[in-house]
């Protein structure tokens, strides 16, 4: 068999859940929206069901696929629904949704529903994505009380640059919240990842973590409660050749490697067809046999090559980690001029071995 695999810490999943809700002991949606960022989003819900006050999803779709699987906590829709007909199936199954449009609201005070819903208004605070304009805030408000079909209504926004922590923009975008929402008496959600790592005083009565569940940082400097994270993902597979070559050899696609020494290659079964960034370029970490080393020439669909030439103990059979506790995904993503949001989303093919349930 390939010996491709992604190992998956439920356990270290719980550890980073705990930490968002102790940093700001506030209520925490755990955000398992595409899949678990690649970490199986029934698995990983399970895991956390005893301890979550809720989980986000970004559609009907993946909800449906949690309830299926008899996962009973709060299910938030972070766009809410695409198309009136899903609110029928959003009060049957007791689903939360955002509310980031007019088209929305109005949809709402169209429908016949079964039950009152909660919604979680969304403002446009500055990111411009999605979310009501600050004009139209507070007389959405009072629409969606006096429809009669809304149970509870959370105010929320979206940090555009919370990770950047010299940034004046989020409190740029706190200071426009605070005056849309001025007098309702609501709960409040505004910070996701690192926005509860590295912005202590943003207010927030619910939180919405989703990257630092998995347990990589969102920072592209060093941070100290990113520090206390543990990796869930494991990303590993083994050394399946190996050659030695002199000095002014090419390795791979494009020769985009030559050996500048005598080398020994290592060639290791994983490629850009399992998620590995195809834009790494050589000097990547990457752990063989216990220790760091790099990788060499140009990743393709099923296999790269790594240099083990200052590895001696490491050859043929010998396990290799691609990203996980040692090699962090966001080094890893540094590296290859990407973040570790995509490197976790891209991982396909590989089979997912779970722990620690
Ligand atoms: C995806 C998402 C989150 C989680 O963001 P992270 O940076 O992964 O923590 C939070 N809120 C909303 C609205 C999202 O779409």
């Amino acid at each position: 068999m390939r010996p491709a695999r992604a190992l998956i810490d439920l356990q270290a999943l719980r550890h980073n859940y705990q930490l968002a809700r102790e940093l700001t002991g506030a209520k925490a949606l755990a955000v398992i929206k595409a899949d678990a960022y690649g970490h199986g989003a029934v698995r990983c819900a399970l895991a956390l069901e005893q301890q979550a006050d809720g989980f986000a999803v970004a559609c009907i779709e993946e909800a449906l696929e949690l309830r299926a699987a008899g996962i009973k906590p709060p299910v938030l829709l972070l766009e809410g629904f695409f198309e009136a007909s899903e609110l029928q199936l959003i009060a049957q199954h007791d689903l939360w949704c955002v509310v980031h449009s007019l088209w929305q609201l109005e949809a709402i005070e169209q429908a016949h529903l079964s039950k009152p819903i909660t919604v979680w208004l969304k403002l446009d605070s500055g990111m411009h994505r999605v979310g009501l304009h600050a004009k139209d805030y507070q007389a959405a408000y009072q629409r969606l009380l006096a429809s009669g079909k809304v149970a509870r209504i959370v105010l929320m926004s979206h940090f555009a640059r919370a990770d950047e922590l010299d940034s004046d923009a989020s409190n740029e975008q706190l200071a426009v919240f605070q005056a849309a929402r001025q007098g309702l008496s609501a709960e409040v959600s505004l910070r996701n990842s690192p926005a509860v790592l590295g912005w202590p005083n943003m207010p927030s009565d619910w939180v919405r973590p989703g990257l630092m569940l998995y347990g990589a940082t969102p920072f592209e400097v060093p941070q100290a409660e990113a520090a206390r994270l543990q990796p869930v993902m494991t990303v590993q597979s083994r050394v399946i050749s190996v050659r030695e070559l002199p000095t002014g050899e090419p390795v791979g696609y494009g020769a985009k490697f030559i050996s500048p020494r005598p080398t020994r290659v290592g060639v290791v079964a994983m490629g850009y067809a399992d998620g590995y960034p195809r834009q790494a370029p050589n000097g990547t970490p990457v752990l063989v046999a216990g220790k760091r080393t790099q990788l060499i020439g140009r990743v393709s669909m099923d296999m790269l090559c790594i240099d083990l030439t200052d590895v001696p103990e490491a050859g043929l059979g010998s396990p290799v980690e691609l990203w996980g506790k040692n090699v962090l995904a966001s080094e890893v993503a540094m590296h290859a001029g990407n973040i570790p949001y995509q490197i976790f989303c891209n991982l396909k093919r590989v089979p997912l071995d779970y722990s620690g349930d």
